[in-house]
């Protein structure tokens, strides 16, 4: 298979605990027996776990990833206000008469500041924001993992820097599937992540906060046209009928319905999902 059949999924869920990256794993585990080539790519740059689940290390990153912040020259500006006026990301505070503050911690490295600024009072200055590692876990499973730097705010832009990294490693590696294992939650990071996916697998669970959850997820996929289908994790530990509704609402389908597994928390525990099937 060629790259142009290169297949994007995505592997989310509206809440964290849902057991997702467990599925992210087992849905790649499966596609990897069935002898596809196959990258897993964790987008949960703030806290990644797959490679502790699939019992690896992450040491030497593969790629460092930049991002361009600004710095204002002080001798140049005007105290015109403008900059915070363009700044969409609440990310510049003027008070009247003062200097612009920048407050990196929400700034998105979009640039407008600069280019708006009349007086070329303002730099870009280039800074780390994160990491990609690569492991690869079997002849055609790879792991690719993206690591935000501490404490920064807007890790959408780091999410979408890994996704381009591992859709062009897949590419050249003519993969067959490239799974994107999403950060929970329906945030910035999550949105790059589900960009441009051809399917969209939300896991829950069938509890009233799991059925709450599920309709935000779906309400998003459906806002950015990714198709979406529903996983439902521990489905016999709860009240299924809770789910119904919202499934009837976004006219999507329980794909598959994961029973609890004693043994399979254990595997979780213990980073040996690769044994177990979907
Ligand atoms: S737009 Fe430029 S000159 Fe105006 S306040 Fe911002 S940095 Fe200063
Ligand atoms: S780079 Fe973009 S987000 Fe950051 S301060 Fe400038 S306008 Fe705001």
């Amino acid at each position: 298979m060629g790259n142009d059949q290169l297949k994007k999924n995505a592997i989310t869920g509206g809440k964290g605990g849902t057991g997702k990256s467990t599925v992210a794993i087992l849905f790649a585990n499966q596609l990897v027996k069935e002898r596809k080539k196959v990258f897993l790519v964790d987008c949960d740059v703030e806290c990644p776990n797959d490679y502790l689940l699939l019992g690896q290390k992450i040491k030497k990153p593969t790629e460092r990833i930049y991002a361009q912040f600004p710095k204002l020259i002080k001798k140049k500006c005007k105290k015109c206000g403008l900059c915070a006026k363009t700044c969409r990301s609440n990310a510049i505070f003027q008070a009247p008469g003062k200097y612009p503050v920048f407050i990196k911690d929400l700034c998105s490295a979009c640039g407008a500041c600069w280019i708006v600024c009349p007086y070329g009072a303002i730099k870009p200055k280039k800074e780390e924001t994160g990491k990609i590692f690569v492991n690869k876990i079997k002849n055609n499973f790879w792991l690719v993992t993206g690591l935000t730097k501490a404490g920064l705010e807007e890790t959408g832009p780091v999410v979408t820097k890994v996704k381009e990294f591992a859709l062009d490693f897949a590419k050249k590696n003519k993969a067959d599937y490239i799974l994107f294992d999403t950060a929970p939650g329906i945030h910035c990071p999550v949105v790059s992540a589900l960009i441009d996916c051809d399917t969209a697998f939300c896991v829950t669970e069938p509890t009233p906060m799991g059925a709450a959850d599920l309709n935000l997820i779906l309400d998003l996929c459906r806002k950015l046209k990714v198709p979406a289908k529903v996983i439902l994790n521990q489905a016999d530990l709860g009240d299924k009928r809770k789910i119904f509704p919202i499934i009837k609402k976004y006219k999507t389908k329980i794909e598959k319905e994961i029973p609890y597994s004693r043994k399979l928390v254990e595997a979780y525990s213990e980073g040996k999902l690769l044994d177990f099937n979907l």
